[in-house]
């Protein structure tokens, strides 16, 4: 069974409250697959995860470079497949060693390489219902989703 938490946030503040909480409950070894259109809120979300995290750095987008690296608490490694054209280019980068690893991999467009993604993946959707609210899904199975289901009740 997937199991499935959903919240709506009215504006970007209440979105990277809630990726902050997401950062601080992760323990390490998690790959979040974020699906969602164009400025619905990926990197934004992304950006406060990190600071969950620990992470002072500043996050950009990765888009031009599939993958940025970066080091808090635990390591993030935040790819954007967007401008992917073959899942041979995951392997090239090294992905599994990166997603098999103690760090947590954040995947933007994960939907066009799902079928390379582990079972125990967590799924964040971002869907706009308009100018600023937007309902998040985040769903998942195994023990790295109980923990977080846990940790966001
Ligand atoms: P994506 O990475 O999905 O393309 P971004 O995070 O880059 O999207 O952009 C989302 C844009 O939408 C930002 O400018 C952000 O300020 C704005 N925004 C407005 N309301 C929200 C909200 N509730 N949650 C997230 N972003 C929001
Ligand atoms: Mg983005």
């Amino acid at each position: 069974m997937k199991d499935l938490l959903q919240f709506k946030t009215n504006n970007a503040t209440e979105t990277e409250e809630l990726g902050r909480k997401l950062g601080e409950a992760l323990k390490g070894g998690e790959v979040i697959a974020m699906t969602g259109d164009l400025g619905a809120g990926k990197t934004t979300m992304t950006k406060a995860l990190a600071k969950g995290l620990g992470i002072d750095d500043h996050v950009t987008s990765p888009t031009f470079t599939i993958l940025n690296e970066y080091e808090g608490r635990l390591k993030l490694f935040h790819f954007d497949v967007y401008r992917i054209d073959d899942i041979e280019e995951m392997y090239d980068l090294g992905f599994e060693e990166y997603i098999y690893g103690d760090g947590v991999s954040i995947i933007e467009w994960s939907n066009l390489i799902k079928e390379i993604l582990p079972d125990d993946t967590i799924n964040i959707e971002i869907l706009a219902t308009d100018d600023e609210k937007r309902n998040i899904k985040i769903s998942g199975r195994g023990k790295k989703f109980d923990n977080l289901s846990k940790e966001l009740s």
